[in-house]
Order: structure tokens, then sequence, then C-alpha cells
């Protein structure tokens, strides 16, 4: 059980701002994914953490203590590199084992828990084999399997699924949730994929360009996102340029009355997620007529598109709800005041 703190921290190489002015706080036994592009700094943020990189600037902090001065070995920070990192000349159990055995843990006993947990990632029988012997995606569970094996301080984990197939990756995430749970580790998960962030997280530290762009649980992040580029990461199909003032939001197909989350006055960008777009019943504020477009059955909803003069609006219905309406449709649309959310308007 640690926290973990990054105070202010910056990391240059030459020329490149890897990470700038970071500041972040993890809580004890918290699951903190990272999420951001490729390039965002993110294996740079846990080489940081792991003590395998000296920052330029700021502090690194476990339990209040900066950590600057010890190498990686008395960090107890346990990093989980993307890529091959097992040790060749030795067997899957005996890598997985690895940490218990650099423990003192008696070799029996240490062998018998890399077993079990070679057969929790999904390797059961496979561990006297060497890592050439394995598949990429196998040599990954390995990897996984030693880490939450060692029982460190802190778990760093760069990208640990990428490489596995769906199936397996909705495996792998529940063992390590499970584990780490269980055991309370603080965790930093690294990952770009913003669904598995939104999965795993029980926060998410969106990164973009070496800077905290938004930190948070996920649902902030779609229901709340700082900036136009936050919700685009997020996914977001809504967004409506307009000019906010008073309580109304000028937009060019209506003015909208805004319930929650003032920008200061001035333009911005006004989104909704598309489940909370209602259709059909007017609501008491903020309903329009708008024709539909396109309806798309996919399943768990139906994503349907209803144009309101030259803007088109993204709407998610239910099946069942979606069985009333038809292309070609003319209806009342309704964007709840409480649903909708500001962004400034200038993009940064
Ligand atoms: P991510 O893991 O989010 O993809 P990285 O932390 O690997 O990003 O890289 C962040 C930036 O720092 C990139 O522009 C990358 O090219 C640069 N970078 C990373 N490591 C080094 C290094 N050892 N020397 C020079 N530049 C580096
Ligand atoms: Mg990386």
């Amino acid at each position: 059980m640690t926290t973990l703190s990054l105070k202010e921290v910056s990391k240059r190489f030459r020329t490149v701002d890897a990470v700038t002015d970071l500041s972040l706080e993890s809580e004890s036994g918290e699951l903190l994914t990272l999420l951001g592009p490729s390039g965002a700094g993110k294996t740079t943020i846990l080489k940081l953490v792991a003590g395998l990189l000296h920052p330029t600037a700021g502090d690194i902090r476990f339990d209040g203590r900066s950590v600057l001065a010890e190498p990686p070995e008395k960090r107890r920070a346990v990093l989980m590199l993307q890529g091959p990192s097992l040790f060749p000349y030795m067997s899957a159990v005996d890598n997985a084992a690895f940490a218990l055995l650099m423990r003192g843990t008696a070799r029996s006993q240490a062998r018998a828990r890399g077993v079990e947990m070679l057969t929790r990632v999904g390797l059961p029988g496979l561990g006297d084999r060497r890592p050439s012997d394995l598949s990429g995606g196998q040599q990954q569970r390995v990897a996984l399997a030693r880490a939450l094996l060692a029982e460190p301080r802190l778990l760093l984990l760069d990208e640990p699924l990428a490489n596995l197939d769906p199936e397996l990756r909705a495996d792998m995430r529940h063992l390590i949730k499970q584990s780490q749970r269980r055991r309370a580790i603080t965790t930093i998960f690294v990952t770009h994929d913003q669904e598995e962030a939104v999965e795993m997280g029980d926060r998410i530290a969106l990164i973009f360009e070496g800077r905290l762009e938004q930190i948070g649980p996920p649902r902030d992040f779609y229901e709340r996102p700082r900036s136009v580029r936050v919700a685009r990461f997020f996914g977001s199909q809504n967004m409506f340029a307009g000019t906010y003032r008073g309580d109304i939001v000028a937009t060019p197909f209506a003015d909208l009355h805004i319930a929650d989350g003032r920008p200061p006055e001035g333009p911005v960008v006004v989104t909704i997620r598309p489940e909370a777009v209602l259709l059909g019943h007017g609501g008491p504020a903020n309903t329009v007529e708008g024709r539909i477009i396109e309806s798309h059955y996919r399943g768990t909803h139906v994503a349907v598109r209803v144009a309101i003069g030259d803007i088109v609006i993204a709407a998610s219905l239910r099946p069942d709800e979606a069985r009333s309406f038809s292309v070609g449709d003319v209806t009342k649309v309704t964007l709840p005041p409480d649903r909708l959310w500001m962004m400034p308007g200038d993009e940064r």
C-alpha cells in the first residue's frame, strides 16, 4: 500500500520534451490508468517512477518521501515494459517466480507459485519452456505473471495486453484487476486504448504531448471533458460551436438552456452524449424538430442520426424505443439542459 506522487516532473531528451510539468497523485491501492496517444510520454513516465530515468526537473515521492536518490532496485516498483523482457536462458516458471527466488523463497515453493500463476494467465503446462519456444503473446503473459508475483510497492504495467487477442485480453484485464485488488497494490496501467482505460481504471490520467490534460473517474471523460481534444479522444460525436451568455448558449440550430458547468462567457463548444438525446416526446426545454436520416441497429442500442437544418445530431436509442421511429420521420428532439456540457471554444 503505497501512495505515489509526481510533483512538477519534467523530462527532456536533448531537444524533445517528453514530459512537461507533470503533477499527479495516485492513492494507495488504486489502479490509475495512464492514457494517451503514441508518443505522449507514457513509457517515459513509468521509467521515471521505476528509476530507469532521472527527471530533468521535479520530484517523485512514494508515501511522501522522495525516491530520486534511490536506485531502481531499492524503489521496489516493478515495471513490465512493452516488448520482450524475459530472461532467455530461464524456463517460463523460473521467469515467473523470479522475484520470489531473488527474495530467498524456497525453490520448491517459488516454483509452485510460479506454476499456479502461469495457469492463471492461461499457460498451464508450459512452465518448462524457454521464452524462445513461446509465442509473443505467451511471453507477454509470462512477463505479466512475473510482475504479479513480484508483490511490489508499485506495479507499473506498460501496455501489458497489446498483441493479445480480444478474448484473452478480457481475461487478462480481469486477472490484473483481481490480483491488484486482492493485494491492494498501487498500480499504474498504461494504455493508448480509451476503452481499456475506462474498463481498467479507478481513475484515468489522460496525457497529451507530455502534459496532463485531465484526471478523474472514467465517467468524467465522457460527460465532463475539459476540452474539445478530450471529447474527441473519447469519441464524442455531438459537438456544436456556440456562444455562451447567462444561462443560454446560442448555437446555429437553437438557443439552448444550460444547467451545469459554466465556463467563462464567450465562444464555447457544446457537447451531449448520444444516449442523452431524447426523441419523440418534447421536454420542458431545448426541444426542436428534426428529421431522422439514418438508423443502424447495433445489438445493445440503435444509432440514429437526426438532421436539424444543416446540423446532424447522433442519438442512441434502446432497441425497443427505436421501433417507433423510421428514417424520414420528423420528430421532436430534446437536449436536456442537465446533460449538456460546455467546453472552451478556442482550441489550445
Ligand atoms: P509513449 O509511451 O506515450 O508512446 P514515450 O514516453 O515512449 O511515449 O515517448 C515520448 C516522447 O519522448 C517521444 O517523442 C519519444 O520519441 C521521446 N523519447 C522517448 N525516449 C527517448 C529517448 N531515450 N531519447 C530521445 N527521445 C526519447
Ligand atoms: Mg510507450
